[in-house]
Parts: C-alpha cells; structure tokens; sequence
C-alpha cells in the first residue's frame, strides 16, 4: 500500500509551470493566469483536465482546445494508462512483470509485444548507461521497499545477496516470441525507471491520432510531455528545485513537442536515525544513490528514453554523468547538493534560474 503523503510529495512533484514565451511574469509553480483565464465559457471550451492515480503516481493531462474532445475519450486515456500498469507493474501480481519475476531460473515467459520492446529498450539503455540504469534493480526495490509502509533499510547481508542478482547481461529477450527469461532464480525486474515514460509516449501518441486535441500537456508525476505548442508559441517549463520540504521551481526553459523528464531524491524517501534513504538505488553499491546529484531533467522526443537516462544520470555521479551527456549529446539539467548546476539545454530554450 502506498502511503497518503508519498501520494502529495509525487503530486507536488507534477506540478509545473507552464507559460507560453511571451509571459514573462509567471509566477512559480503556477499556472499564469494572465494568459489561461479569459472567462468561464473559455475555459470550458478550451482547457479539459482529468487527474487519476496510476503506475504508482498522480496523472494529470490537461488538453486545450479540444471541445471535441469526450468523456470516451477520457475513458480510453485513462484505459491506455491502465493497460501498461496491468502489464508493467510489479505490484500488480498476474501483470507480465511478475509473471516474468516468478519464473526466474525456471522458465522463459512469453509476454505482449510491448512489455517485449520496454524490457529490450530497458536492457539497451543498461548497456549505454553501463549498468546505472538497471531493469533488474528488482531484487533491491524488493528488500528496500521505498515508498510503502514497510519501506526499510535492509541488513548488509540482505543488501550483498540482492548484489549478486542484478546482472542483467542474465535478463535474456528473444524476439522471435517474445519471451522474456531472467537466468538466474532470485533475479527480479523492475521497471519503475521507464514504464511511466512509456505510458506518457503512448497517451502522446493517442492523443496525436486521437485528431480532436491541437495541443495538450501530459504530467505523470514528474514525467512531463507536450503536445503542440502554445497557440503557436513555446512551452515555459519549470523543474523542481529538488528540495524535500518545500515545493519550489527551481528553473524553467522552453519546450515544445517534446518530452521533459525529471528523477530526484525528493520524490520518494525515508528517514531513519537521520538519515534519508530514497528511491533510486545504485546497482554497485546496493545503496540509494549518495553522490551529490540531488534531481536531474532530461529533455528528448520519446519520454520512455528521457525517463531511463534521468534515473541513469541520478547513479552516475558528477564525472561520468557529465562524460555521458556531452558524448551523447543529451539536453540536461542537473542540480547538485550546494544547489549548483549542470546544463547542457540548447540556448534557444532559455534556460532561467527560478530559485537558487
Ligand atoms: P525514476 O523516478 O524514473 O527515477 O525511477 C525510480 C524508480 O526506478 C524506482 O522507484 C525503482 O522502481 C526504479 N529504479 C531505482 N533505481 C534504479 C536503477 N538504478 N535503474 C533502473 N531502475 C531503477
Ligand atoms: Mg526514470
């Protein structure tokens, strides 16, 4: 069960600001209402929002101009979102993802075309990532159990058997069935780090073909995508100032038909003898990651990447992160502990300090 307050901190987390380029007197964390509120006809006519809960966060897709748009359509979004948690999610017992968990070391598990491609992506980013990011992270999700009531930290000899079952090099896809196999019994997928990213590509596209919505904005809990621009205009985006306590925007940069995705130690964690344990775990030490990297937001056309090298760069630490992004050319923003930062987004987007 989730705890209620994980549930505020995650909503927290999802709100953003948006404006379009040419406001610039936005205020943090807040919608400008200069440009959204004409009047109350408009704004049913022109902004829909539905909220729900799903893969473990707060969902939320506001779509403007789109009065076609129906409480169908509503149902098959929300129907989309479901479908990926059903097959996705390790705390779903039958869902793909468990299924694959529970054969481990026994038997292959041949699982949809999609559960297929996330995993094989999942593997991919592993490899470029060497190893920070880590599908197989389950084995460590299981024993620490961040984000649920009985979140822990787990005993060294815990935490040193988990080590031993993290190869993924042991996760083994075929595709000419699609059959997902982890080798070695006691492994266990996790896909936390992208399913979420996924799910916002396949909303995104929906709502592309979906041909009633001009311009949308997708939230899901961190995982932001946007669809069109504003009224012809660039997006203003605001990331989080990654701080536990409070809610602040910490920066904000354009965006437009795009992706942007932020991972941080503020958005699910414990305390315990005054220390914070939180929710991404360093595959090499079996610890949550403690390397100075407090949050970092990555900016790229599919969210379900952006969503794997986010919680990748979080691992990484400062040198090698900042070694990956320049080779890859990846648009990131990384925010340290003294509150210092890494960018490397396009000057075009205007990078702004919001609060330091
Ligand atoms: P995110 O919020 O996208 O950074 O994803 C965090 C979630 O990804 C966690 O709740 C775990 O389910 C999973 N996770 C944690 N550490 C890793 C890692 N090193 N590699 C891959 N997935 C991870
Ligand atoms: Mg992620």
């Amino acid at each position: 069960m989730k705890k209620p307050f994980n549930i505020l901190l995650t909503l927290l987390l999802a709100i953003v600001l948006f404006t379009s380029c040419d406001s610039e007197e936005s205020k943090q964390g807040q919608v400008n209402n200069q440009e959204e509120v004409k009047n109350e006809k408009d704004i049913v006519n022109e902004v829909q929002e539905h909220t729900g809960f799903a893969l473990n966060t707060v969902i939320s897709i506001r779509l403007y101009e789109a009065p076609e748009f129906s409480e169908k359509d509503w149902e098959d979004v929300f129907a989309v979102i479901d479908s990926v948690e059903q097959k996705m999610s390790i705390h779903i017992d039958d869902s793909e993802v468990s299924k694959i968990n529970e054969n481990a070391g026994k038997s292959p598990v041949i699982v949809s075309e999609e559960t297929f491609k996330v995993i094989e992506k999942a593997k991919e980013i592993a490899d470029k990532t060497g190893g920070a990011f880590n599908p197989c992270v389950g084995v460590l999700s299981a024993i620490w159990k961040i984000g649920t009531d009985d979140e822990r930290v787990p005993e060294k000899s815990e935490i040193e058997r988990a080590l031993r079952k993290l190869d993924y090099n042991k996760l083994v896809l075929n595709r000419e069935d699609f059959s997902v196999y982890l080798e070695e019994e006691g492994m266990s997928l996790d896909l936390g780090g992208i399913a979420k990213g996924y799910a916002t590509d396949k909303v995104y596209d929906y709502l592309m073909n979906n041909k009633k919505v001009k311009s949308a904005i997708l939230d899901f809990g961190g995982n932001i995508s946007l669809l069109g621009s504003k009224e012809g205009k660039d997006w203003r985006v605001g990331n989080r100032k990654p701080d536990r306590e409070e809610f602040l925007v910490y920066s904000s940069f354009f965006a437009n038909d795009e992706a942007v995705v932020s991972s941080g130690d503020y958005e699910r964690f414990f305390e315990k003898d005054g220390k914070i344990y939180h929710h991404i775990l360093n595959p090499y030490t079996g610890y949550p990651v403690d390397n100075g990297i407090r949050g970092t937001t990555v900016i790229m056309k599919s969210s379900m990447e952006a969503d794997a090298y986010a919680t990748a760069i979080m691992v990484m630490g400062r040198e090698l992160a900042s070694e990956f992004i320049e080779n890859k050319k990846l648009e990131t923003v990384i925010v340290f502990d003294d509150f210092a930062n890494y960018c490397t987004l396009n000057e075009k987007r205007n990078f702004r300090l919001e609060s330091e």
